[in-house]
């Protein structure tokens, strides 16, 4: 009998320890974030990419109650960043916001060290962006048909700044050089951020960028607006025709944007995560100053795990053909 109780009392407190080993187990689940989480911006810091992430990863510290710290992992068009999540730690406290240019490397990089499709875990869209044809506030020509003599005439004396082989910059500033039918000189930057920089003090003559970081200066009149690349106008600038109105038919180009993990991130991370950014992107601040830089924010079955997923997939096959048909994307 003595024994009896006595194993019954040993195994009372064995299972009371495992019952307090098992307690900080279940409290960190639950408590996830415990920790500042990094989101990797593939680009420097005062560029489109970079703005959009600190606008958000602002509000998301507040609702997930730990720091988004934006960290700018630039170089090689944004595939350094991508790489490096890639081969990040897939605990949770890892993400990437990158843009068309996961879909477009695979095309552009006869190496790439991830795999787009296979090395991550797929969060969520994110917002939408036109983008515009500028140039630097005193070059020659006042709008594009001006523009187009003036590329005529000057040839590859021309510059065009971009931020570098995967950027959107790239990708529009060469189907730009391709339908104009002049051999601009390309200047690489390590974003747009730079990049604008450049062109607001006379350095280089041409950008295409996205409208989030070109709406103030279009409208302060720092530089000049040629056209924007959406098949219709934009409401944020009524006035500007699109390049197709004016003669470049078909020249569409509209960033999307995504937010990724290392494959193999809890799905409890990816959804929190998630869940805190569809908020940050309803909030009504955030979505009023969004639409003010002409920035759509897409449909709700897009701001999903699957909506990036099934999108990354079909702008990849769509961009393939694209790059290997235009030939000329290396400089
Ligand atoms: N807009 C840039 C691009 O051309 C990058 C950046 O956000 O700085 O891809």
């Amino acid at each position: 009998m003595k024994t009896l109780n006595m194993m019954r009392r040993a195994a009372a407190v064995a299972g009371a320890m495992l019952a307090c080993l098992a307690l900080p187990l279940a409290a960190s689940a639950q408590t996830y974030p415990s920790k500042a989480i990094t989101l990797v911006v593939p680009f420097a810091a005062g560029g489109p990419t970079d703005v959009v992430a600190r606008t958000l990863g602002a509000v998301m510290t507040k609702s997930l109650n730990q720091t988004v710290v934006i960290e700018n992992k630039v170089g090689a068009g944004g595939t350094i960043a991508a790489a490096t999540v890639a081969r990040a730690a897939p605990d949770g406290y890892t993400f990437l916001i990158h843009h068309n240019g996961m879909a477009t490397a695979p095309a552009l990089y006869r190496k790439l060290p991830y795999n787009p499709l296979a090395d991550f875990e797929y969060v969520s869209q994110v917002i939408d962006v036109p983008m515009t044809v500028i140039g630097r506030k005193d070059l020659p020509a006042r709008d594009f048909k001006e523009l187009l003599a003036y590329l005529k005439t000057s040839g590859d004396k021309v510059n065009l700044a971009h931020a570098g082989l995967g950027a959107v910059s790239h990708l529009c500033g060469m189907l730009f050089r391709q339908a104009v039918g002049v051999d601009l000189t390309t200047v690489p930057y390590q974003g747009t951020g730079p990049a604008m920089n450049a062109l607001l003090a006379g350095q280089v003559d041409l950008l295409c960028d996205q409208t989030t970081s070109t709406t103030a200066h279009i409208k302060a009149g720092s530089v000049k607006l040629f056209g924007v690349t959406t098949p219709s106008r934009l409401k944020t600038l009524p006035d500007t025709p699109t390049l197709a109105e004016q003669g470049l038919k078909g020249f569409e180009v509209v960033v999307w944007h995504g937010i990724y993990a290392p494959k193999g991130t809890p799905k409890e991370a990816v959804d929190k995560f998630g869940a805190a950014l569809r908020a940050a992107l309803k909030d009504p601040a955030v979505a009023v100053r969004l639409a003010e830089l002409g920035a759509v924010i897409p449909t709700d079955d897009k701001l999903t795990p699957l909506g990036l997923q099934s999108w990354l997939q079909q702008e990849t096959q769509r961009y393939g053909p694209v790059i290997k048909a235009a030939g000329q994307f290396a400089d």
